[in-house]
């Protein structure tokens, strides 16, 4: 590990400032960042602490949206009443996310940014290849152990999946993401691999995530997170799908639908295809099987993960009829 100094930012414009530095990384809980730079992956010059900046923890919800604070921890989110009512695949996202020690020290920016769990990205003293982490230098995953890497949207640079399982409720429901006064939808925050794979997000050099806004909606309301991991507690995503629904007032028909995967993609993954497939018809089972194979069209496995081919439309098709009531 190399040595870095330690700022406390007395305002975000100091963190921005500071972190105009691309060797400067901003600190909220740190359960990432101190993993990486441990393991010889980060090695900033200083670290930017922003963990006591006032105001950027607060949730606030009215009817339109609710505004989450960059600073708000995954658990105080997980538990808002407001939030359990309104968006419940959020609550539930971050429930199913890490374990309750982390959930009360990590924050809601600090989990977006979490950089990918690939093995090999993440040991460079054994493995020198990762063109996410040395542009240029190969991908040691490529012909390797690839259980845990993505399906869709991967590049022949780097199949590393994304982790989170907030980013993909906030993808379902339409978040942005606020950069101060600049405001990324967040299917437009996050970077596809193609051949730069060490740019994951939008995020320019002397930026950072003040908020999050979620957009009230009946499909908000009406939606869940189903997520399928090796073991049920602490342990990410083998695949995951974020559900939001809306009927007509014949109570059958889908009115809208929302529906985001996790664990498979290079990137939190809407699945549009079965969105549009589903949205006029009345909820019918055998349908909605059939619709969410749409979900892993153009998927490409590679060896290991194979088995994320079959299991993403059992998981969305459940994810649906649970909503719907038929499962
Ligand atoms: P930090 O570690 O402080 O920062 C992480 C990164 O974000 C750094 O690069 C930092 O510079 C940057 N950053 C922080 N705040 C901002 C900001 N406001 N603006 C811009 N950049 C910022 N996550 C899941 O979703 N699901 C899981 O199942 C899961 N399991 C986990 C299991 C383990 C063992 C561990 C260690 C982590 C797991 N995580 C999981 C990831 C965990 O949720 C993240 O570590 C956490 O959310 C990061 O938040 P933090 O505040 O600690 O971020
Ligand atoms: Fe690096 Fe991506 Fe290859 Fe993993 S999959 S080794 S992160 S380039």
């Amino acid at each position: 590990m190399k040595d870095f100094a330690y700022l406390r930012a007395g305002s975000v414009d100091e963190a921005r400032r500071a972190s105009t530095d691309p060797a400067v990384m901003l600190l909220a809980g740190g359960t990432t960042l101190l993993d990486l730079v441990k393991c010889g992956v980060a090695e900033p010059s200083a670290v930017v602490d922003i963990s006591h900046l006032e105001g950027l923890d607060a949730v606030r919800v009215n009817d339109h949206e609710v505004s989450i604070g960059a600073l708000a921890k995954m658990s105080q989110v997980a538990d808002n009443e407001a939030i359990k009512a309104s968006y419940p695949a959020v609550s539930e996202a971050l429930w199913q996310a890490a374990s309750a020690q982390l959930r009360n020290m990590a924050t809601i920016g600090g989990n977006l940014m979490q950089r990918t769990r690939c093995v090999y990205f993440r040991d460079p003293a054994t493995f020198p290849a990762c063109n996410k982490r040395t542009p240029g230098s190969g991908c040691a995953a490529i012909g390797g152990v690839t259980r845990g890497h993505a399906i869709l949207g991967a590049s022949t640079a780097c199949i590393a999946a994304y982790p989170g399982d907030l980013a993909i409720a906030l993808l379902a429901l339409d978040a942005v993401v606020c950069l101060g006064d600049r405001r990324v939808p967040i299917g437009e925050f996050f970077l596809l691999p193609g051949d730069t794979p060490d740019r994951e997000h939008s995020l320019m050099p002397g930026e950072m995530i003040t908020a999050v806004t979620i957009p009230a909606s009946p499909a908000a309301k009406r939606s869940t997170y189903l997520k399928v991991r090796d073991r049920q507690s602490y342990e990410f995503a083998a695949a995951s799908a974020a559900v939001g629904l809306e009927f007509e007032e014949d109570g059958r028909t889908i009115r809208d639908i929302r529906i985001a995967l996790g664990g498979v993609a290079a990137k939190p993954w809407r699945a549009g295809n079965v969105e549009a497939a589903l949205k006029g018809k009345a909820l019918d089972a055998e349908m909605v099987r059939r619709a969410s194979l749409l979900a892993v069209e153009g998927a490409i496995a590679h060896g290991d993960n194979r088995c994320k081919i079959d299991l993403v439309p059992r998981i969305v098709a459940r994810a649906i009829l649970t909503l719907g009531g038929q499962a």
